[in-house]
C-alpha cells in the first residue's frame, strides 16, 4: 500500500475511533447555540400541531414530550408504561415468539400491545398534549428545530478520504464538525449532471432518500449544495460495499451463512421499499453497504421510480448485465425486476462471479442480452439444493412466474425453505447478530490511488434555470436524522439541561 493510503486511513480511522473529544470541535457548543425564544416564534405559528408528528415521530419531540410527562406526577406512570411497551416487551416476545407458534399452532398476531399502545396515544394527544405545547418543554422543542433548520454548507463538515466513484461524482467520508458524527458524502458534479441530464435524477435520489425511514435502506441527513456539486450526506457504511467483499477478501464469493444473511436484509429492504410502491431497479453487490456491526442496507437510489398506484414502467434502466429480461426488452414491468435482481446477487455471493458472465470475461451488450434472454444458469457444486431453488426460481424468465411476483409477493420470498434458519420478525427489529463484524482498525475500500479520479467536464455553462434546480435540492437536515444525530453523539442530553427544579437556567440563552 501506498504511503497516501496508509495517511489517508489512519486519519479516517482516527476520526471513526473519536477519541479526542468525541470527533467534536472546540467550538461544538457555540454552534449548538439554542436562539432566544423571542426568535422562535415564527416557527411557533407555522409549526403543525399535529400530536404524532410531534411526540411521536420526531425524536427529540418525543424525549422532550417524555421529559414533560415526566414532570407531571399524574402523567409519569403513563409514560413509564409507554416505555416497557415500546422496549423490553416486544424484545421478549419476539425471542419467544418461534417456540410460542410451536406451542400453541398458531401465528400471534403481529404486534401484541398495537391496541393498548394506541389508547394510551389517544389519552396523551388530548389534554396533556394541549398543556405540553404551553411547557417549557415546548419551548426547547421550538429552539432544537431552529438549530435543525439551520442553512447547511461544506464548513459543517470535516473530510476524510475518498470511498469510492459512481456516475455522477465521488462519495468520501465525512465528519459534522459541531457532533462528531460520521456521514458519507455523496457529491454528484454539477456540470456532469448537466452534460448528461441528470437533474431528474438527482432530484429524485434526494426525494425518494428524505422520505424512507428503514434499517435496510441509507438513511439521507442533509442535502446541500456547493459552488461545483451536489451533496448527499448519507449514513456511514464502513464495512464497505459487497463487490468488495465477495471479489477484494480472499478467493472470490463468500460462505453460505453470509450469503443468506445478507439475501434475508436485502428482502426486508425490497419489501420495505415496494411496501411504499417504490421499485428500486439497480441491485448488485456495489449497492449494497454494510455498516460497522455487519449489517447491510441498500444504497444509491439513483435509478428508483415510485410506481402509481398498481402501475407499471417501461424503460431500459439498470445496470448492464443485472436487467432483467422484461426490463432489456422494453416490455412493461413492476417489482419483478427487482426480484430477478435478488436472484442475480445471491448467485453472485455464492459462486463469486454473476450468473451470465465467466470470471473475467467481457461480452458485449448485445451478447449479455442473448444470455439473460436465453441462457440457462450454471449452477456448480457451491449451491446446495436451497440456494439452487431459490436462485432459479428468482431468475425465472417469466416475470409471472417469478418467485415474488406471484400471490404472496416478498412473503413468499422470505417463506422460501432457503431461509428457513432466519427469524424475519427478529431480523427486521434489529436483533439478529450478523455473522460477520468488519474489523474497525481495516478501511474497505480500494487505495485512494486505485480509485479512477473523476474526469472534469469543459464547457458546460451554469445559468438560471440550474440555480433554480440546485435550490429545489438544497433543503439542508432531514428532521429525523439530525435528531438522531444530536441524540445518538450525546449532545441532545448535554445540551439538553434545566436549571434547578425545572427552572430556566439564566445561563443558556432563553
Ligand atoms: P453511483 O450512483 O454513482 O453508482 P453510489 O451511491 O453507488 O454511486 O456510490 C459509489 C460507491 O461509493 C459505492 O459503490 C460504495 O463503494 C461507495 N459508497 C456509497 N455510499 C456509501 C456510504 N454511505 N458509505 C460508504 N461507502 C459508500
Ligand atoms: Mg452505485
Ligand atoms: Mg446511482
Amino acid at each position: 500500500m501506498e504511503i497516501e493510503s496508509m495517511v489517508a486511513n489512519s486519519a479516517l480511522i482516527k476520526a471513526r475511533e473519536g477519541k479526542r473529544n468525541k470527533g467534536r470541535s472546540l467550538k461544538w457548543k457555540e454552534m449548538l447555540r439554542f436562539p432566544h425564544i423571542s426568535r422562535c416564534m415564527d416557527l411557533a405559528t407555522n409549526i403543525e400541531r399535529d400530536y404524532h408528528s410531534l411526540c411521536v415521530k420526531q425524536p427529540i419531540g418525543k424525549k422532550l414530550f417524555q421529559l414533560f410527562c415526566r414532570s407531571r406526577p399524574d402523567l409519569q406512570n403513563y409514560i413509564s408504561l409507554q416505555d416497557a411497551l415500546s422496549n423490553q416487551c416486544v424484545s421478549i416476545v419476539l425471542r419467544h415468539e418461534q417456540s410460542c407458534v410451536q406451542r400453541l399452532q398458531f401465528v400471534p398476531c403481529g404486534d401484541v400491545f398495537h391496541a393498548c399502545r394506541e389508547d394510551l396515544h389517544q389519552y396523551l394527544s388530548g389534554k396533556p398534549f394541549v398543556e405540553y405545547q404551553e411547557s417549557m418543554f415546548f419551548d426547547r422543542f421550538l429552539q432544537w428545530k431552529m438549530l435543525e433548520r439551520q442553512p447547511i454548507n461544506k464548513h459543517a463538515f470535516r473530510q476524510y478520504r475518498l470511498l469510492g466513484k459512481g456516475g455522477f461524482g465521488e462519495v468520501w467520508a465525512c465528519q459534522v464538525r459541531a457532533t462528531g458524527m460520521m456521514y458519507a458524502c455523496k457529491k454528484l458534479e454539477k456540470t456532469h449532471i448537466k452534460k448528461r441530464r441528470g437533474e431528474t435524477m438527482a432530484l429524485n435520489e434526494k426525494q425518494i432518500l428524505g422520505e424512507l425511514d428503514s434499517r435496510f435502506v441509507v438513511n439521507l441527513a442533509y442535502a446541500y449544495e456547493t459552488k461545483h456539486a451536489l451533496c448527499l450526506v448519507l449514513t456511514m457504511m464502513s464495512g464497505g460495499d459487497l463487490r468488495f467483499h465477495i471479489y477484494n477478501i480472499g478467493p472470490p464469493g463468500l460462505d453460505r451463512d453470509r450469503v443468506c444473511f445478507y439475501a434475508a436484509e436485502v428482502c426486508c429492504g425490497l419489501i420495505h421499499l415496494h411496501q411504499k410502491s417504490i421499485l428500486y431497479r439497480d441491485l448488485k453487490p456495489e449497492n449494497i453497504l454494510l455498516d460497522d456491526s455487519g449489517h447491510i442496507r441498500i444504497s444509491d437510489l439513483g435509478l428508483a421510480i415510485q410506481l402509481p398506484d398498481r402501475g407499471l414502467v417501461r424503460g431500459r434502466v439498470g445496470t448492464h448485465g443485472y436487467m432483467a429480461p422484461e426490463v432489456i426488452s422494453h416490455e412493461f414491468y413492476g417489482m419483478s425486476a427487482d426480484w430477478w435482481g435478488l436472484g442475480c446477487l445471491i448467485y453472485e455471493m455464492t459462486a463469486g462471479r454473476p450468473p451470465f458472465k465467466a470470471r473475467g470475461e467481457h461480452p458485449s451488450p448485445s451478447e449479455m442480452e442473448r444470455r439473460i434472454h436465453k441462457q440457462q444458469e450454471e449452477y456448480g457444486d457451491r449451491f446446495d439444493v436451497d440456494v439452487k431453488d431459490i436462485c432459479s426460481t428468482l431468475l425465472n424468465k417469466d416475470p409471472n412466474l417469478r418467485l415474488g411476483c406471484l400471490d404472496r409477493k416478498g412473503r413468499e420470498v422470505q417463506s422460501h425453505p432457503y431461509f428457513r434458519k432466519i427469524n424475519f420478525r427478529m431480523l427486521e427489529a434489529g436483533l439478529v447478530e450478523p455473522p460477520f463484524k468488519p474489523d474497525p482498525r481495516q478501511v474497505y475500500c480500494s487505495d485512494v490511488q486505485d480509485i479512477d479520479e473523476f474526469s472534469t467536464v469543459k464547457g458546460v455553462i451554469l445559468d438560471n434555470i440550474d440555480t433554480n434546480f440546485y435550490s429545489k435540492f438544497n433543503t439542508g437536515s432531514v428532521p429525523t436524522s439530525w435528531q438522531n444525530e444530536m441524540i445518538e453523539t450525546g449532545c441532545f442530553s448535554e445540551l439538553n439541561v434545566f436549571g434547578p427544579f425545572g427552572s430556566r437556567p439564566p445561563d443558556l440563552d432563553w
